[in-house]
């Protein structure tokens, strides 16, 4: 028999403990928003496994990567994020609008979730390859990585625009760079541009039709074992590092049918992190964008934690203002800059008064709350001032023509029966 899970509420769910998750819950946590971040491997993330960070602002010297990210956990922790390191199974959708998160044992119910599960580096699957990655030879990153191979030689594995063109980076600082490509002599998936440069480049050379097939060394790598795709031959390689250009996997199959993914699996995101389901924002490497590093991931985690907060408190407004109560409702709309919607506002204040028993009146700045407006109707009224007539808890009219005095009283009469 299936044990009940026990569910437990939260405001946000972060999923991902990454500098972009650990940003969002510095900035959810500093808002006093109940924060709860699950993390499934090493807090800290893809960055962990960087051993000197260079890039990063505010740091005249290099810094470990768990150094660095280890003071982002700490700063999280502060603020009273709380941690849950464990794998998230699943996120779905209520009937309220909240969003269920689970995990094997417990379930969590959250007003937002802000998705920054980052990816992977797609791996050629060769024989030990799990003992050199990151620092022990095999990188995925030449911005990050390339001044360790000053002078040094390199393998890359691609032949992608990546590829190609973090090469063609590399060729700035390595001796030689020499590309293994699984096509025929000639023929690279990168861009015309990006070829030509590689192909006039001295430093760069081409090994035609190989894959890899074994990774050597003792600690560090120090001997790839290509195969050549026609004839099955080995071909050892001395190398003192090796970088895979052959595609980045977002970590978001969970969240398929959930929420768009792009083609190639990323997170199609608004400028405010916001996914295609209110409520549900993605920051870091596993939205689609064009820089995947720590410094633009902590900008998203930013956006997002500021974006979460204000959609929780105008989704609280709404329920528990504007469409709570058992009397039926008034919504006047109105802009302060508006002359006409300003000339309105006694009435309202007379309404008010005169029907307190059986009808409550509340005005909406739009300057102020736009989208709770649009919440409200679908989408902004096509005039102001306008009126939204809530029966029930929920919507029942919006009227934005011919707005009087009179209007407002016949309106507000309809609303009360007489
Ligand atoms: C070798 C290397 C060197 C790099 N060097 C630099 C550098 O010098 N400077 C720089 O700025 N950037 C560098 N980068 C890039 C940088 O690491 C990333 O841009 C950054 O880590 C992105 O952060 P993130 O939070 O989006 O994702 P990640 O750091 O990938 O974090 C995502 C986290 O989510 C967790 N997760 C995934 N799925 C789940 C789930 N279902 N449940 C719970 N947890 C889950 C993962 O375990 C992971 O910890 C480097 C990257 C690599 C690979």
């Amino acid at each position: 028999m299936e044990m009940e899970k026990k569910t437990l509420d939260y405001d946000v769910a972060i999923i991902g403990g990454g500098a972009a998750g650990l940003t969002a819950g510095i900035y959810c946590g500093r808002a006093r928003l109940k924060t709860i971040l699950f993390e499934k491997s090493l807090v800290g993330g893809l960055a962990t496994y960087t051993d000197e960070i260079e890039n990063y602002p505010g740091f005249e010297t290099p810094q470990k990567g768990i150094g660095l990210m280890r003071k982002f956990e700490a700063q999280a922790k502060r603020f009273g994020v709380e941690f849950k390191l464990t794998d998230v199974k699943a996120v779905r959708l209520l009937d309220d609008g909240r969003k269920l998160v689970e995990t094997f044992r417990v379930n969590y119910r959250v007003k937002a979730v802000i998705i920054a599960t980052g990816g992977k580096p797609r791996l050629t699957g060769a024989k030990n390859e799990d003992d050199f990655l990151y620092d022990k030879g095999i990188s995925f990153c030449a911005t990050c990585d390339a001044a360790y191979y000053t002078d040094k030689e390199v393998l890359i594995v691609g032949s992608g625009d990546a590829a190609i063109e973090e090469g063609l980076f590399l060729t700035k600082f390595a001796r030689k760079v020499k590309v293994s490509v699984i096509h025929d002599e000639g023929i690279l998936d990168a861009n015309k541009v990006a070829q030509e440069q590689a192909f006039a480049n001295p430093k760069m050379e081409f090994i035609w039709n190989t894959v890899v097939d074994e990774y050597r060394g003792q600690e560090r790598l120090e001997e790839v074992i290509l195969r050549n795709t026609k004839t099955g031959e080995l071909m050892p390689l001395k190398v003192d590092g090796v970088f895979l250009f052959i595609g980045y996997l977002p970590n978001t199959q969970i969240f398929e049918g959930l929420i768009a993914l792009n083609e190639r699996g990323y997170v199609i995101t608004n400028e405010q992190m916001e996914t295609d389901v209110e409520g549900i924002y993605a920051v870091g490497d596993v939205r689609a964008k064009c820089l995947r590093q720590v410094a633009t991931a902590v900008g998203d985690g930013a956006i997002a934690a500021v974006a979460a907060e204000q959609y929780i408190a105008e989704v609280e407004y709404l329920r528990e203002r504007l469409l709570s109560g058992e009397k039926p409702k008034l919504l006047y709309v109105w802009e302060p800059t508006n002359e006409c919607c300003r000339q309105l506002l006694p009435t309202i204040e007379e309404l008010n008064q005169k029907f307190q028993e059986k009808l409550a009146c509340e005005k909406v700045d739009v300057y102020k709350s736009q989208s709770i407006v649009t919440k409200l109707c679908g989408q902004m009224p096509s005039a102001l001032p306008a009126v939204i007539t809530v029966v029930d808890g929920a919507v029942k009219d919006v009227v934005c023509t011919g707005l009087d005095a009179e209007k407002l009283q016949q309106l507000a009469q309809e609303l009360v029966g007489e």
